[in-house]
């Protein structure tokens, strides 16, 4: 499949309206691609191994999305089968005090994947140009030098694409995605949890207020994602009306950039192989 069709490495042309969230990559039906999606799995299993042995380099998968677009499940489907040691989750919320007492990345940077690692960020320093921009939530004592004016929201943009830069020369490498799904799939799933017994639980009244933002919210990821677009760390806009189809894309990515770090297990020093052939002697005549 051919992933550079929802790349956006190059925010300069970028318009949301181009991509459709309804777009199946050609597949047919949800078991082709799962089929499909499996087989990526291993693979990226197996790049999860070499990265974890090599101890150098960690990749951080930023997730972005309106609610009821999938986020959860797309973690749970796609990193299923990854090794739990070489994975560490973090999902951001409002922040609490002591985060606000803070410059707005700080809590983030705390939350960086160790060397080997994979990082995960369910929502991230994104919400400072989104769901912050959108309802104005930037406290006095947040902005000591200008007015929360255009140029203010231009200055995260760039200190997001800095920090980026900073994230990638240290070997983490940000992967950006936003599950692109349309305001009647998200009016569908909201109706399923309502109507579902057992999906009740993840239906909350906030998000139905959040829904009337939707075009605020369109405008805010597009500026975003104009903004931040990067060849060191690219956006991948993926089609999300198909929950099926969104997995495997997003399978389909993560294994292509493993597959970009060129990853391989650590070779041993001539004095450390040495020792090795001394160690599995000692092992043979044990009595
Ligand atoms: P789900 O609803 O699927 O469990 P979620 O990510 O929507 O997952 P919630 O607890 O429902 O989790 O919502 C988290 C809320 O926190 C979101 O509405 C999000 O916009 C908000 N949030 C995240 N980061 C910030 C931030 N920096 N400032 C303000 N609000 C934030
Ligand atoms: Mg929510």
């Amino acid at each position: 499949m051919k992933i550079e069709k929802y790349k956006v490495s190059d925010g300069k042309d970028f318009s949301l309206d181009d991509f459709a969230t309804n777009d199946k990559g050609g597949y047919k039906n949800k078991d082709e691609a799962l089929s499909d999606m499996n087989k990526n799995i291993e693979k990226i299993e197996s790049e999860q191994d070499k990265l974890y042995a090599q101890n150098q380099k960690s990749v951080l998968l930023i997730i972005q999305a309106m609610d009821a677009a999938g986020k959860d499940g797309l973690i749970k489907h796609v990193m299923t089968g990854l090794n739990p040691q070489g994975t560490q989750v973090f999902s951001f919320k409002q922040p609490s005090a002591e985060e606000l007492d803070h410059d707005f990345l700080w809590r983030y940077n705390k939350s960086l994947p160790e060397r080997g690692r994979i990082g995960i960020f369910n929502r991230s320093y994104y919400e400072d140009v989104l769901v912050v921009k959108v309802h104005n939530l930037i406290e006095v004592n947040q902005y000591p030098y200008n007015k929360v004016n255009d140029k203010f929201w231009y200055n995260r943009y760039e200190h997001i694409k800095n920090y980026e830069k900073y994230l990638y020369d240290n070997g983490i490498i940000p992967v950006k995605i936003f599950l692109n799904v349309s305001k009647d799939e998200q009016k569908e799933r909201f109706m399923s949890r309502l109507n579902d017994s057992s999906k009740n639980w993840k239906f909350s009244i906030a998000d139905v207020k959040e829904r009337a933002y939707w075009n605020e919210y369109q405008k805010a990821y597009q500026d975003a994602i104009s903004a931040t677009a990067s060849e060191i760390a690219p956006w991948y806009i993926i089609p999300a009306d198909k929950k099926w189809f969104a997995r495997l894309l997003v399978s389909e990515i993560f294994l292509h950039i493993l597959k970009g770090m060129n990853l391989e297990y650590p070779q041993i020093s001539k004095e450390e192989s040495a020792r090795l052939a001394d160690a599995k002697k000692a092992l043979e005549e044990e009595k």
